[in-house]
């Protein structure tokens, strides 16, 4: 594992506005320190620069781990890469239910993320609602 300088670090947390960039929530909101996630991991060949890093919540970086992609079962039943917050924009693959709190999957990106990455779980869910009765969900970042 490469080691992440802590400008670089900075650089990444600010770009994403201090929110995981998979589920939008911010790290002023959960208790455990978020991660720097090498969006294609090194052991496929991604490299320790900006445009492979992304700023990811324990929750998130933990499901994905060394993954870059999943079976979409939903859809094509084909191998599948996860959503690429360096490559693709959030809203194109995501839309968040304000009823539920629930995260619709709006490609076979979002599905495959969304299913790996276990973004509609119990956890999320609750924490998402209770973030939207606060108005601090979506974490505003770009993209
Ligand atoms: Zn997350």
């Amino acid at each position: 594992m490469t080691y992440i300088t802590a400008a670089l670090r900075r650089e990444v947390i600010e770009r994403a506005n201090n929110c995981c960039e998979y589920c939008r929530v911010s790290q002023h909101d959960r208790v455990m320190p978020y991660e720097v996630d090498h969006v294609i991991a090194e052991k496929h060949g991604g490299v320790t620069t900006t445009d492979n890093l992304c700023w990811s919540c324990y929750l998130c970086n933990g499901y994905k781990g060394s993954d870059i992609g999943s079976v979409d079962w939903d859809g094509s039943g084909k191998l599948t890469p996860l959503f690429n917050p360096r490559q693709q924009q959030w809203p194109e693959h995501f839309m968040l239910d304000t009823t539920t709190a629930y995260l619709q999957p709006i490609t076979p990106e979002g599905r495959v993320t969304v299913f790996l990455l276990r973004l509609n779980s119990d956890e999320h869910i609750i924490s998402r609602r209770l973030l939207m009765q606060l108005g601090l969900y979506p974490c505003q970042s770009p993209g």
